[in-house]
Protein backbone atom coordinates (compact mmCIF):
# COMPACT_ATOMS: atom_id res chain seq x y z
CA UNK A 1 0.00 0.00 0.00
CA UNK A 2 3.20 2.22 0.82
CA UNK A 3 4.25 2.14 -2.93
CA UNK A 4 0.62 2.86 -4.23
CA UNK A 5 0.31 6.18 -1.85
CA UNK A 6 3.49 6.75 -3.07
CA UNK A 7 2.66 6.75 -6.82
CA UNK A 8 -1.10 7.11 -7.56
CA UNK A 9 -2.07 9.21 -4.15
CA UNK A 10 0.95 11.40 -3.13
CA UNK A 11 0.94 12.88 -6.19
CA UNK A 12 -2.08 14.29 -6.06
CA UNK A 13 -2.86 17.57 -4.66
CA UNK A 14 -5.96 19.01 -2.54
CA UNK A 15 -7.01 21.30 -4.92
CA UNK A 16 -7.27 18.42 -7.63
CA UNK A 17 -10.30 16.95 -5.54
CA UNK A 18 -11.93 20.29 -4.26
CA UNK A 19 -15.28 20.93 -4.92
CA UNK A 20 -14.99 24.38 -5.96
CA UNK A 21 -16.35 27.51 -4.09
CA UNK A 22 -19.40 28.14 -7.13
CA UNK A 23 -20.56 25.07 -5.78
CA UNK A 24 -20.55 25.01 -2.11
CA UNK A 25 -23.25 26.24 0.22
CA UNK A 26 -22.40 28.89 2.41
CA UNK A 27 -23.73 31.47 4.58
CA UNK A 28 -21.54 34.52 5.80
CA UNK A 29 -21.35 36.30 9.23
CA UNK A 30 -23.59 38.51 9.89
CA UNK A 31 -26.64 36.11 8.40
CA UNK A 32 -29.15 35.39 11.42
CA UNK A 33 -28.94 32.20 12.48
CA UNK A 34 -32.77 31.11 10.93
CA UNK A 35 -30.93 31.81 7.47
CA UNK A 36 -28.39 29.54 8.51
CA UNK A 37 -30.67 26.49 9.33
CA UNK A 38 -32.89 27.43 6.21
CA UNK A 39 -29.35 26.81 3.84
CA UNK A 40 -28.79 23.54 5.81
CA UNK A 41 -32.05 22.04 5.80
CA UNK A 42 -32.56 23.04 1.97
CA UNK A 43 -29.22 21.51 1.15
CA UNK A 44 -29.29 18.58 3.26
CA UNK A 45 -25.90 19.17 4.99
CA UNK A 46 -25.34 18.92 8.17
CA UNK A 47 -23.07 22.20 8.14
CA UNK A 48 -21.20 24.47 5.81
CA UNK A 49 -18.48 27.07 5.44
CA UNK A 50 -19.10 30.35 6.99
CA UNK A 51 -17.39 33.46 5.04
CA UNK A 52 -16.82 36.91 5.38
CA UNK A 53 -18.12 39.94 3.22
CA UNK A 54 -14.40 39.62 1.81
CA UNK A 55 -15.01 35.69 1.03
CA UNK A 56 -12.91 34.60 3.63
CA UNK A 57 -13.57 31.95 5.20
CA UNK A 58 -14.42 32.51 9.29
CA UNK A 59 -15.28 29.29 10.84
CA UNK A 60 -18.31 26.69 9.80
CA UNK A 61 -21.87 26.45 10.96
CA UNK A 62 -24.20 23.13 11.78
CA UNK A 63 -27.62 21.92 12.65
CA UNK A 64 -26.39 21.26 16.44
CA UNK A 65 -24.60 24.02 17.31
CA UNK A 66 -27.61 25.79 15.53
CA UNK A 67 -30.18 23.74 17.99
CA UNK A 68 -27.91 24.22 20.91
CA UNK A 69 -28.42 27.89 20.97
CA UNK A 70 -32.23 28.34 21.48
CA UNK A 71 -32.66 25.34 23.16
CA UNK A 72 -34.46 26.70 26.45
CA UNK A 73 -35.19 24.76 29.76
CA UNK A 74 -38.17 22.81 28.58
CA UNK A 75 -38.63 23.31 24.46
CA UNK A 76 -36.68 25.26 21.75
CA UNK A 77 -37.22 29.11 22.03
CA UNK A 78 -37.06 29.36 17.92
CA UNK A 79 -38.15 33.38 18.59
CA UNK A 80 -34.30 33.59 19.25
CA UNK A 81 -33.11 31.95 15.67
CA UNK A 82 -34.15 35.61 14.10
CA UNK A 83 -31.48 37.35 16.46
CA UNK A 84 -28.80 35.41 17.15
CA UNK A 85 -25.87 36.03 14.26
CA UNK A 86 -23.85 33.48 12.71
CA UNK A 87 -20.87 34.14 13.95
CA UNK A 88 -22.21 34.00 17.80
CA UNK A 89 -22.67 30.15 16.67
CA UNK A 90 -19.93 29.43 14.76
CA UNK A 91 -16.89 26.89 15.35
CA UNK A 92 -13.54 28.44 14.34
CA UNK A 93 -10.72 26.31 14.72
CA UNK A 94 -11.64 23.75 12.41
CA UNK A 95 -8.73 22.83 10.36
CA UNK A 96 -8.22 24.48 6.64
CA UNK A 97 -6.04 23.45 3.42
CA UNK A 98 -4.28 25.60 1.04
CA UNK A 99 -4.52 24.63 -2.61
CA UNK A 100 -0.71 23.58 -3.18
CA UNK A 101 -1.37 21.05 -0.43
CA UNK A 102 -1.46 17.09 -1.17
CA UNK A 103 -3.41 14.05 -0.85
CA UNK A 104 -1.56 13.09 2.44
CA UNK A 105 -2.27 16.54 4.70
CA UNK A 106 -6.18 16.01 3.00
CA UNK A 107 -6.14 11.98 4.61
CA UNK A 108 -4.93 13.42 8.15
CA UNK A 109 -7.73 16.27 7.82
CA UNK A 110 -10.43 14.45 6.87
CA UNK A 111 -10.36 11.80 9.36
CA UNK A 112 -11.77 13.70 12.51
CA UNK A 113 -13.61 16.33 9.73
CA UNK A 114 -16.68 15.77 7.15
CA UNK A 115 -15.02 17.86 5.17
CA UNK A 116 -12.61 20.81 5.17
CA UNK A 117 -12.12 24.54 3.32
CA UNK A 118 -9.33 24.84 1.30
CA UNK A 119 -8.11 29.06 1.13
CA UNK A 120 -5.69 30.94 -0.82
CA UNK A 121 -2.63 32.54 0.48
CA UNK A 122 -5.21 35.77 1.53
CA UNK A 123 -7.83 32.60 3.55
CA UNK A 124 -9.93 33.32 1.11
CA UNK A 125 -12.12 30.58 -0.26
CA UNK A 126 -11.96 28.14 -3.32
CA UNK A 127 -13.81 25.33 -2.59
CA UNK A 128 -14.01 22.44 0.03
CA UNK A 129 -12.40 19.24 0.48
CA UNK A 130 -14.83 15.99 1.61
CA UNK A 131 -14.30 13.26 3.03
CA UNK A 132 -16.22 11.41 0.35
CA UNK A 133 -13.67 12.71 -2.25
CA UNK A 134 -10.67 10.73 -0.55
CA UNK A 135 -12.27 8.44 0.04
CA UNK A 136 -12.88 8.05 -3.54
CA UNK A 137 -9.62 8.11 -4.60
CA UNK A 138 -8.38 5.48 -2.32
CA UNK A 139 -11.21 3.46 -3.95
CA UNK A 140 -9.92 3.71 -7.13
CA UNK A 141 -6.48 2.95 -6.12
CA UNK A 142 -7.33 -0.24 -4.23
CA UNK A 143 -8.93 -1.65 -6.88
CA UNK A 144 -7.00 -1.12 -9.59
CA UNK A 145 -4.00 -2.45 -7.63
CA UNK A 146 -6.34 -5.78 -7.18
P1 LIG B 1 -19.76 14.17 1.80
O1 LIG B 1 -18.40 13.59 2.05
O2 LIG B 1 -20.09 14.40 0.36
O3 LIG B 1 -20.83 13.44 2.55
O4 LIG B 1 -19.74 15.64 2.43
C1 LIG B 1 -19.35 15.83 3.77
C2 LIG B 1 -19.84 17.16 4.25
O5 LIG B 1 -19.26 18.19 3.44
C3 LIG B 1 -21.34 17.41 4.12
O6 LIG B 1 -22.07 16.90 5.22
C4 LIG B 1 -21.39 18.92 4.13
O7 LIG B 1 -21.26 19.39 5.47
C5 LIG B 1 -20.15 19.27 3.34
N1 LIG B 1 -20.48 19.46 1.91
C6 LIG B 1 -20.35 18.58 0.89
N2 LIG B 1 -20.71 19.11 -0.29
C7 LIG B 1 -21.08 20.39 -0.02
C8 LIG B 1 -21.58 21.50 -0.81
N3 LIG B 1 -21.75 21.39 -2.13
N4 LIG B 1 -21.88 22.65 -0.16
C9 LIG B 1 -21.70 22.79 1.18
N5 LIG B 1 -21.23 21.79 1.97
C10 LIG B 1 -20.95 20.61 1.39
Amino acid sequence: MSSLLNNELADLSVEQLMIPAEKVAHVQVGNPIEHALLVLIESGYSSVPVLDSEYRVQGMIGKTAILKSVTGLERFEMEKLADIKVEQVMETEKPRLTRGDNFLKGLKVVINHAFTCIVDEHGQFLGILTRRAILKEVNKVMYAAQ
